[in-house]
C-alpha cells in the first residue's frame, strides 16, 4: 500500500472515474497500479499515471524476497521513482474485502513490520553511503582540495579514540578515499572543519554550517514525495549537541563517527537514492514523485523544480569520479556491469542490535545518468555482500531490460539467500 489515495485525495475525490496506470520504460501501459485498487468507475475520469516502472518494481520484489529493507530507484532528470520496494511486503488485495479487518491484525501484528513501509519511512544510519557528502561539504568549504591527503593508519587515531579502517594505501586523498571507503579520511576531513578556529568562531558555528549543507542535499528534513508517511531522518545541529555534552563541552573528536554516516545521522532509502541523483546530476535534484500525470491537470511544480544544493556543480565531478573508482577498483567491483559506466558507493552500517546493515547507492550511466538507486538490507552484514549487487542487478534491468550471462550467478545467488534469518526476529 503506497497510499497514493491519501496523498492525492483532493484530486481523486469528487471524480466520476479515475484509473492509476503503470507503464513501462517506454511509457506502455502495463497494467494498473494494485490491479485497479484505487480506480474508480472510469466513466469520465482523469488518468492518474505512475512513474513506477512495473517490470523493475516487480524484479526488485524478488530480489528482496527473505530481507528485509527497501530500494528506491529514481530517474535523475526528473524525480521521478522508478521503483520503491519494502521488504517484507503483502498482497494489497489482503486489505480489501471482507476479510479486510481480520487481515489488517495479523499484518499490524507482524513481526516484521509489512505495512511499515521501509522506503520512505524508516531512519537508518547511512553508514558509508554518506561519505559523497562529507567530501562535497569538505571541498566546498575550501576545508580540502582533491589533492589534500589524510593519513590512515588502519584507522583515525586521536589520543585514546581510535575509528578502524581496513587496509589500503596511505596516505591518500579524496578519490581514492571514496574509492576505498576510507574511514580515517573523512574523519580528519571533519576534524579539520569543526576544530578550525580560523574559519568558524567555534565549533557550534562551524557544525551548524556542516548542518545546512546536509539539509541542501535533502537531509534532516521530509523530501515531500507525493505519499503520506515520509520520515525526515535526522541531522543533528549544534543546539543537540549543546544538549547532550553542554555548550561549549564537545568538539570534533565528541561527534566525529557522523563523518562517515554513524553516531546520531539517520537517513530514509528516499534520501540516499535521492542524494544518488543529485551526484548523478552534478548538484541539484527534483522532488522525488510518483505520480508523472495527472489528466487535463499540471503536475506541482515541486516536483518539475530543480533544487540545487550549496555545493558548486564541478565539486561533484571529484565525487563521481571516486563513485566510478569504486566499482573499476574498490569496495563496488562486483557491481561492474558490462558496456555500462556505473558509478556507486557501499555501505556498511553498524547496528548496535545486531549484524550490520549492508547498504549501497549508486547511479548509471556516469555520464547522463538514467538511474540512481539506494539499497538497503537490514543484517546483511557489508554492503559488497548485499546492497552492491542487488543495487547493480537493478540498474541493469532497468538499462538493458535483461542481465548479462555473467551476472546470471549474481541474481542467482540473490534470489536465493535469506537474510531475514540474522534479523534476531523470532518466527511466529
Ligand atoms: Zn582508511
Amino acid at each position: 500500500d503506497l497510499g497514493i489515495e491519501r496523498s492525492y485525495e483532493n484530486i481523486l475525490r469528487g471524480e466520476k472515474g479515475v484509473e492509476i496506470l503503470l507503464r513501462d520504460a517506454h511509457g506502455r501501459v502495463k497494467g494498473r497500479y494494485e490491479d485497479g485498487r484505487y480506480d474508480v468507475a472510469p466513466v469520465s475520469g482523469k488518468n492518474l499515471n505512475l512513474s513506477l516502472d512495473i517490470e523493475l518494481q516487480a524484479y526488485g520484489e524478488k530480489l528482496m524476497q527473505n530481507k528485509i529493507g527497501a530500494i528506491v530507484a529514481i530517474e535523475p532528470s526528473t524525480g521521478e521513482i522508478l521503483a520503491m520496494v519494502s521488504s517484507p511486503t503483502y498482497d494489497p488485495s489482503m486489505l480489501v474485502g471482507r476479510e479486510r479487518g481480520r487481515n489488517y491484525l495479523k499484518l499490524n501484528r507482524d513481526r516484521y513490520k509489512p505495512l511499515f513501509d521501509r522506503a520512505l519511512m524508516a531512519a537508518y544510519p547511512p553508514g558509508s553511503t554518506f561519505k559523497p557528502t562529507q567530501g562535497l561539504i569538505f571541498l566546498n568549504e575550501g576545508i580540502i582540495t582533491e589533492h589534500t591527503l589524510y593519513p590512515c593508519y588502519h584507522g583515525f587515531v586521536s589520543g585514546r579514540l581510535k575509528v578502524g579502517c581496513h587496509g589500503h594505501a596511505s596516505p591518500l586523498s579524496l578519490l581514492p578515499a571514496l574509492q576505498t571507503s576510507c574511514n580515517a579520511f573523512f574523519c580528519y576531513g571533519l576534524r579539520s572543519m569543526v576544530d578550525n578556529r580560523k574559519k568558524y568562531q567555534s565549533p557550534a558555528k562551524a557544525f551548524n554550517v556542516w548542518k545546512d549543507y546536509l539539509v541542501s542535499m535533502g537531509y534532516g528534513y521530509r523530501l515531500g514525495v507525493d505519499l503520506p508517511g515520509e520520515s525526515r531522518g535526522f541531522i543533528p545541529n549544534s543546539n543537540y549537541y549543546n544538549k547532550v555534552y553542554g555548550e561549549n563541552r564537545w568538539s570534533a573528536l565528541t561527534i566525529i563517527s557522523v563523518a562517515i554516516g554513524q553516531g546520531e545521522v539517520l537517513a530514509t532509502p528516499l534520501q540516499i537514492a535521492n542524494l544518488s541523483a543529485t551526484i548523478a546530476n552534478r548538484g541539484y535534484f527534483y522532488t522525488p514523485h510518483l505520480v508523472r500525470e495527472i489528466q487535463d491537470t499540471v503536475i506541482s511544480p515541486e516536483f518539475t523544480t530543480p533544487k540545487y544544493t550549496m555545493v558548486d556543480s564541478h565539486y561533484y565531478d571529484y565525487v563521481v569520479e571516486g563513485m566510478r573508482m569504486a566499482v573499476t577498483g574498490g569496495t563496488c567491483r562486483i557491481g561492474a556491469i558490462p558496456g555500462i559506466e556505473v558509478c556507486g558507493k557501499t555501505g556498511t552500517a553498524q547496528n548496535p542490535h545486531g549484524k550490520d546493515h549492508s547498504a549501497f547507492m549508486g547511479f548509471a550511466p556516469m555520464d547522463n545518468p538514467k538511474i540512481a538507486i539506494a539499497v538497503y538490507v537490514e543484517n546483511a552484514g557489508f554492503g559488497a555482500t548485499y546492497g552492491v549487487p542487488i543495487g547493480s542487478l537493478m540498474m541493469e534491468m532497468y538499462l538493458n531490460r535483461k542481465i548479462a550471462p555473467e551476472r546470471k550467478y549474481l541474481e542467482e545467488r540473490m534470489l536465493q539467500s535469506n537474510t531475514i534469518i540474522y534479523s534476531g526476529v523470532k518466527k511466529h
